[in-house]
């Protein structure tokens, strides 16, 4: 059941045209974080010059760069030569949209939402990365270790904390959990596989979530982050073709848990506790 704390305040058409308006500023930012998952790593500018088919080199017009609208209309073609534009742009802008609307739904009028939705924009940008490169980019993972402790200080609402001193703690302790907790994973990884199980750019993204949500986070992400990397990596010797040893981006799934934990955490979290509440 989702906490609507705004249901009062708001008529269903305002709430309607909110809602709207969050899923199109999520769409437009998805667009960008699309240019910034293409253009950083190759050491390009994310402004200049304008998006232009990579095939032929036209530049796109603004009517060709509506967020998913334009997609559909040129059913995903360069309008000039044809050249078939890959889909993830179309997927990027849409998950970026639901998420900050899921955001919007599950959290109403707090005073974290504006955190969490620029948290999930680096998140969404690093999981695009790493699918790519195989790297977590430096600017959101030493960005959130440094950012996590300055911002909690700053506002230490972002770990239910009303002190500053208290939020910098908050921040410090869940830094050194993710921190430590993939600094040991990797070790012993390396110990038993004699290979790099962790990238380091991993250990890091896990500090980063800590300095940011806490050590609670820190938990929730690692297990969920599991999970879904061992079921991605049994579909993918499943039906993929795969090998069991390959090697598969961990950086998405840690991006995906944190994620659901701003969405939804502590929900879950009570939901899988309340389980054993009655039956012992
Ligand atoms: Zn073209």
């Amino acid at each position: 059941m989702l906490r609507f704390a705004f249901v009062n305040v708001l008529s269903p058409a305002e709430l309607f045209l909110l809602s709207f308006g969050i899923f199109a500023a999520g769409l437009c930012i998805g667009s960008y974080l699309n240019v910034c998952i293409w253009r950083i790593p190759r050491g390009e500018s994310t402004v200049s010059p304008g998006s232009h088919c990579p095939k032929c080199g036209t530049p796109i017009r603004w009517f060709d760069n509506i967020p998913l609208l334009s997609y559909l209309a040129l059913r995903g073609r360069c309008r000039r030569c044809a050249a078939p534009i890959s889909p993830r742009y179309f997927l990027g802008e849409l998950a970026t949209g639901s998420l900050f609307l899921l955001l919007f739904a599950f959290r109403g009028f707090s005073p974290l939402l504006p955190f969490y939705w620029f948290f999930t924009a680096a998140l969404v940008f690093a999981a695009g990365v790493d699918f790519d490169h195989f790297i977590l980019p430096d600017r959101v993972t030493l960005g959130g270790m440094l950012a996590g402790p300055v911002l909690s200080a700053a506002f230490p609402f972002l770990h239910h904390e009303a002190l500053w001193s208290r939020g910098l703690a908050a921040s410090a302790f869940g830094l050194a959990m993710g921190f430590g907790i993939l600094y040991l994973v990797s070790v012993a990884g390396r110990l038993a596989l004699r290979r790099d199980a962790m990238g380091f750019g991993d250990v890091k993204l896990l500090g980063a979530v800590g300095a940011c949500l806490g050590w609670q986070a820190v938990l929730f992400t690692v297990f969920f982050a599991s999970l879904s990397g061992t079921l991605a990596g049994l579909a993918l010797v499943a039906f993929g073709g795969k090998k069991l040893a390959s090697r598969i981006p961990f950086g998405p799934h840690l991006a995906a848990a944190a994620i659901l934990w701003m969405m939804a955490g502590e929900r879950i979290v009570s939901w899988y506790l309340g389980l054993f509440a009655g039956g012992f």
